[in-house]
């Protein structure tokens, strides 16, 4: 029997982890220009976490949770997203209680959803994702997305929109809420078995329905923009007018509702239309959540985050092809068995000294380990024959001058220095 990689999952190989790493450092970089400290939580939490943060309405709890019973009977779920995670660590860990408010957080990492895997769709994920807990101000929400809008930037995507809405405060949802059942009742019979479902738990979400995002009713559903409180309105007025002054371009889509229970508020995407991601790709999301970390038995504190696909981002990264930077300083040549002991001090002496180094294992001739030499794209060939070592010289080739120099042991290191540095 073949093994392959579950459905839904891939292999990373090595190139590829060369593009991810790549990524991982520009997230990183961007997320300490904003100040912003990473936070590590589990892969799996107790199933319970998800149903209450994520919501028992939404696609991911009802239908994408990878869940499993532990051997004490417990019931446990590998995490479908990271906000809530982060919450649940945020609450038991008592990080309210930092002086220092917003308390700004990333994590990255692998998520799960057992989904129709199709492209761009998998299994296994990863998602980079930020919470700023504590403030409750536009002036924070905005800071939220231009990190968004910045990461996507520095990623060199082209074509990038902000798109942004509100879904304003408990009281303003509920009287959408109300809206929505009053305008969705007659259309009942005619809407799929979810939209039935949540027509019942939680109507604003038959407007992420996918299976009937082209009926009539779904176009002419009542808008959250008009059902908003006074302080709903302001909020949202405020947001904008932040934008504005900060040149931040943006449009307001009032169909946009976003998937999870735990939003009010500002919610919003960024979308490229960059070739390269095929038509119109929705690279992350997020908004302000104000009753989750109370939810989870924590003290009131509003909060707002956001979440990119990972996989989507290295894809805007392309091939790395800085061959430059990807090759080793030197590559060793022993030739003979008498220069294998001497090549190993040598390979530690240059490690230890900072220089990626790598040597022969394979007892090969002079012709294949120079070939070698080409492929791993080696400045310096180090050939260490039985001759060299009785007269305790190595010969360094300078791959791209093409010249070679007979080099005292003692002088290795300063001798590569200098050229290096040249
Ligand atoms: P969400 O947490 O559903 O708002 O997703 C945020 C982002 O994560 C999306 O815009 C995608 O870029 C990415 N994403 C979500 N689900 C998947 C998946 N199954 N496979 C790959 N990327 C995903």
């Amino acid at each position: 029997m073949a093994y392959t990689a579950p459905r839904g999952t891939v292999d990373l190989l090595t190139e590829e982890t060369a593009k991810w790493q790549k990524l991982e450092q520009i997230l990183r970089t961007i997320s300490d220009l904003y100040n912003v400290k990473e936070i590590r939580t589990p892969i799996f939490e107790y199933t319970e976490l998800f149903n209450r943060s994520v919501g028992d309405t939404s696609d991911i709890v009802t239908k994408e949770m990878y869940t499993f019973e532990d051997k004490k009977g417990r019931s446990i779920t590998l995490r479908p997203e990271g906000t809530a995670g982060v919450a649940r660590a945020f609450v038991e860990n008592k990080m309210f209680s930092i002086a220092d408010k917003p308390v700004k957080l990333y994590y990255m990492g692998p998520m799960f959803r057992y989904e129709r895997p199709q492209k761009g769709r998998q299994r296994q994920f990863h998602q980079f994702g930020v919470e700023m807990l504590g403030v409750e101000n536009p002036a924070l929400d905005v800071e939220a997305m231009c990190m968004a809008v910045t990461i996507v930037k520095a990623l060199g995507l082209k074509n990038v929109r902000l798109v942004i809405n509100t879904l304003g405060d408990a009281k303003s949802r509920e009287m959408h809420k109300q809206a929505l059942k009053e305008h969705f009742k007659p259309y009942l019979s005619e809407l799929c078995y979810d939209c039935n479902q949540r027509f019942e738990k939680n109507p604003l979400r038959i407007l992420d329905c996918k299976v009937d995002k082209e009926h009539e009713a779904m176009k002419t559903a009542p808008k959250t923009l008009d059902y908003l409180t006074d302080e709903s309105k302001a909020y949202f007025e405020e947001v904008c007018a932040l934008l504005d002054d900060l040149e931040v371009e943006y449009e307001v889509d009032p169909n946009l509702v976003r998937g999870l229970d735990y939003y009010c508020h500002v919610v919003f995407e960024v979308i490229s239309d960059d070739p390269v991601l095929g038509a119109q790709a929705t690279l992350g999301g997020g908004g302000r959540y104000n009753s989750l970390i109370e939810e989870l038995g924590g003290p009131v504190t509003p909060g707002i985050g956001f979440a990119f696909g990972m996989e989507r981002l290295t894809i805007a990264l392309g091939a790395s092809d800085d061959k430059e930077e990807d090759g080793l300083d030197v590559y060793i040549m022993p030739l003979g068995e008498k220069a294998i002991s001497l090549s190993a001090q040598i390979l530690a002496m240059l490690r230890a000294n900072g220089f990626k180094a790598d040597m022969d294992y394979l007892k090969r001739g002079m012709k294949a380990q120079f070939k070698t030499v080409d492929r791993m794209h080696a400045k310096f060939a180090m050939i260490i024959g039985e001759d060299e070592v009785a007269k305790e010289v190595v010969n360094i080739k300078d791959t791209s001058a093409r010249s070679q120099e007979t080099v005292k042991l003692e002088e290795i290191i300063t001798y590569l220095e200098s050229k290096m540095e040249g």
